[in-house]
């Protein structure tokens, strides 16, 4: 808790409501993983022996990482959500994150619903917010995480082996089919676009797979921007190709469905937002990974391999390679 001095101290704050009030009634909760949390200069944490600290940081801006009028408990959530999913990639441990955010004005309502948004996913991972940064501005979202991992023990993009298996976890595209819906680019029923907005609203990051893919996969990367974007950053990263089925990528039905049209194949193959892991592991470990799915309950699909020429390509029902346009979602194009 901030002492009542910072009540002094708020004079020509952005706020009606106080900016300290605000920290305080809406982003501070008592810390036990971290030395020292909210309320001073910087906050204190102790890394674990053997660990080195991962670090990584997700910016959500308004009409760019969601639409106005998002809820905004699922908001909380996902601006979270984005953040573990890049522990998950690295397994790392998540423990602590900052968040900085700036607010055009205060609406107590919807800084409610987004903080408790927020900690619901931070409870389940045991995440705690250890500190921030609170501003008047349009609405943008900041969390920088960090987590555990144990020394050399990361997962990093560069490890792809050729003669590694390609797996993804879940399934892909139901996020970029959700939004097309939303943005009148495609025409989904009431079952299908529920069948899909959640990975959209309130992606679930694989933090659990993450840990359990130490020492068993060769690369990891999380899939923010689209598959063929995010296997591309694995595959420069480690100089290697790759070549994968489409038919055996998991997609939800109203995405498989659309595979014989560009909106489908646009969807699984560079639709961004589905949070999901991309790994290669090698061919021996095949049954170790089927087991980490029965044991976390997790679709884990192997949908092709890592070859030892440079490139990607990706083969059509009929085993056909397929002509790509878009590999993913880039901002400056
Ligand atoms: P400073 O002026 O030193 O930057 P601030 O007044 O910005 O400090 O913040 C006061 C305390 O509140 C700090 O501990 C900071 O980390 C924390 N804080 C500010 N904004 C947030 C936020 N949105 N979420 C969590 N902690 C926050
Ligand atoms: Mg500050």
């Amino acid at each position: 808790m901030l002492p009542d001095i910072h009540v002094i101290l708020a004079i020509g704050s952005f706020f009606t409501m106080n900016e300290f009030d605000l920290i305080r009634r809406y982003f501070t909760r008592a810390t036990t993983a971290a030395v020292l949390g909210v309320g001073d200069d910087a906050a204190l944490i102790q890394v674990s022996d053997g660990n080195v600290l991962a670090v990584s940081t997700d910016m959500l801006v308004n009409g760019t990482h969601f639409l106005p009028d998002a809820d905004p408990f699922l908001l909380g959530h996902k601006t979270l959500a984005v953040n573990l999913s890049d522990m998950a990639a690295m397994g790392a441990n998540p423990r602590w994150a900052t968040l900085a955010i700036a607010l055009p004005n205060v609406n107590e309502a919807w800084l409610g619903k987004f903080s408790a948004g927020f900690f619901a996913l931070a409870d389940q991972h045991g995440v705690e917010l250890i500190g921030g940064d609170t501003t008047r501005g349009p609405l943008n979202l900041c969390v920088t995480i960090m987590g555990e991992v144990p020394h050399g023990k990361a997962l990093l993009r560069s490890g792809a082996q050729a003669g590694d298996e390609i797996w993804v976890s879940g399934r892909l595209g139901d996020a970029a089919l959700a939004l097309a819906h939303l943005q009148g680019r495609a025409v989904l029923s009431g079952t299908e676009f529920a069948a899909c907005a959640q990975a959209l609203h309130q992606p679930q990051p694989r933090v659990a797979l993450g840990l359990a893919l130490r020492g068993v996969a060769n690369s990891v990367i999380d899939i923010s921007d689209g598959l063929l974007a995010d296997l591309g950053h694995i595959l420069e990263a480690s100089e290697v190709g790759a070549q994968i089925d489409l038919m055996k990528i998991p997609a939800s039905l109203p995405v498989s469905n659309n595979f014989n049209q560009p909106l489908g194949l646009q969807c699984v193959l560079a639709g961004g937002d589905d949070y999901e892991l991309c790994f290669t592991a090698p061919v021996a470990r095949h049954a170790e990974v089927l087991r980490i799915s029965a044991k976390l309950d997790l679709r884990l699909t192997c949908i092709g391999e890592i070859v030892a020429w440079q490139g990607c390509i990706v083969h059509d029902a009929a085993g056909k390679p397929l002509k790509l346009e878009s590999s993913g979602y880039d901002h400056f194009r």
